[in-house]
């Protein structure tokens, strides 16, 4: 499975988490499945133009590190490493191999150099064109991926690609381009000082790892087109063939149903969903919180963020960690018969793995698990009965929702108990401290209680004196 990662001159935005939890867990269900995955997600660590470069554009890469004083490499590594903490903090299992573009530069001109051989493309002035027209009509597949005519690939390339002057036709486009003096980034090559196109790392690096021909192949929507179609082009014009059996992608998300835009303000960033930290939520919501809300819509269809949503995904993703503890408690009767609860568990149980082998559907083996849930509850209050459960049953509910939810969804069980535990730690030490504090004020040693005061607040911890003593608050 290839799947294409993250640029990484800014900051990673949930848009692109959705993305990489949707693969994450598709990932874990084929690991699940006996499937021996190799997963292979890259990092595009070389820029790309951003608008015309008749008018002198940097690349993206080359902007970032302008501006934050930085080398480009600099930059890549901060923002791979921001990358690697946010799939870290969503649960994310990392890929097998990460390769990065600017680690397979030989390969991608080797790629060139045989598109080059077979005819698919031309050099004009240093730089290397595929040839479309030639590909169109070799091989009748342009277009095929995203459902786009060669017409209004013209049309739509027309205004918005560089060197138009260089092509032969308006819809070829740049698999290695000449260096202008001022940009940082550049390789040798045959052809000229330059780099290599946007779409050709991809081609280069799912073949070096994954063959000419691998099973799935995944992105996000908005990648289908010009990046994939271009992919495949590419791989038919070094090898003969498109790249995947399967091409898989993955929905936009919305925020407030509208596309998340940061110039008209209609946009969140995972750390301020966390935090709280904006206009768009009434409060934090948890990794996890998240990672559920995400599971609660098919990779394949638009999931809309609203505040409500994120609400009633808390209480769902609750309602099931309760579950599951529940559960946990409950044990079978000596030699019960399976009766007819027997028989219904098990249909629910058989539903979960058909809806996840069913294009994965996430929010169809939720809803299984949920009416799992209902039993379950009902087990424990009575309304069912445990003697209708064989003892086999109930451990194949058990482990249902052990892999589905943990092993499968990646969710963690963020229980009160953690966070019981970790606040009974700082109150403990929290109660050390306004008892020294309290001790220096008896000696009227005004400094040191001061001292402790201002440094506690300087880490956002307030000390409120009262009759009853004195209280500490996080703000
Ligand atoms: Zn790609």
């Amino acid at each position: 499975m290839y799947v294409c990662g993250p640029t990484v001159y800014n900051d990673v935005h949930l848009g692109n988490c959705r993305t990489f939890v949707s693969f994450d867990v598709i990932y874990r269900y084929l690991l699940y499945l006996g499937y021996k995955v190799r997963y292979v997600r890259n990092v595009t660590d070389v820029g790309h133009l951003e608008g015309d470069a008749d008018t002198g554009a940097e690349d993206k890469m080359a902007k970032r590190a302008r501006l934050e004083q930085l080398e480009p490499m600099e930059v890549a590594q901060k923002y791979t490493n921001g990358f690697h903490d946010m799939m870290r903090v969503f649960n994310t299992l990392s890929p097998s191999i990460e390769p990065r573009a600017t680690g397979h530069i030989p390969e991608q001109i080797e790629m060139v150099q045989q598109i080059l051989d077979n005819g698919f493309a031309y050099v004009a002035n240093g730089s290397v064109y595929f040839d479309t027209t030639k590909y169109a009509n070799d091989s009748g597949m342009y277009g095929e991926l995203s459902g786009r005519k060669i017409e209004d690939l013209i049309a739509e390339s027309r205004d918005n690609l560089k060197n138009q002057d260089e092509k032969r036709h308006p819809s070829d486009f740049a698999i290695w381009i000449k260096a202008d003096p001022s940009h940082l980034m550049h390789w040798n090559s045959p052809w000229s000082v330059g780099f290599p196109g946007w779409h050709l790392e991809c081609s280069a690096m799912s073949t070096k790892y994954l063959g000419k021909q691998f099973d799935i192949h995944g992105g996000g929507n908005d990648l289908k087109f010009p990046h994939h179609e271009n992919e495949v082009a590419q791989n038919f014009g070094s090898c003969g063939c498109g790249p995947a059996h399967y091409w898989l992608h993955t929905n936009m998300l919305l925020l407030n149903g509208k596309k998340m835009s940061k110039s008209d303000g209609n946009s969140i960033m995972p750390n301020e969903l966390f935090t709280g930290n904006s206009t768009h939520v009434s409060k934090g919501y948890s990794p996890m919180v998240v990672r559920f809300f995400m599971l609660q819509s098919h990779y394949r269809s638009t999931l809309d963020l609203t505040d409500e949503a994120l609400q009633a995904a808390e209480k769902g993703y609750r309602r099931l960690m309760e579950g599951i503890a529940t559960l946990n408690g409950l044990q079978a009767k000596d030699n019960a018969p399976a009766g007819a609860l027997d028989a219904e568990i098990t249909t629910l149980i058989d539903g979960v793995h058909e809806e996840m082998s069913d294009d994965f559907n996430t929010p169809k083996a939720l809803a299984k698990l949920f009416e799992l849930v209902s039993k379950i509850n009902g087990l424990k209050d009575g309304h069912l009965a445990m003697e209708e459960l064989s003892g086999a049953t109930l451990e194949r509910l058990k482990s249902t929702f052990q892999d589905f939810v943990f092993t499968i969804f990646g969710l963690l069980d963020e229980s009160t108990a953690a966070s019981d535990d970790q606040f009974a730690t700082m109150d403990g030490l929290m109660q050390l401290v306004i008892e020294m504090r309290s001790d220096a004020r008896t000696r009227k040693d005004w400094g040191a209680a001061d001292k402790i005061r201002d440094t506690l607040k300087a880490v956002g911890i307030v000390l409120k004196d009262g009759k009853e003593g004195t209280a500490w608050v996080k703000e």
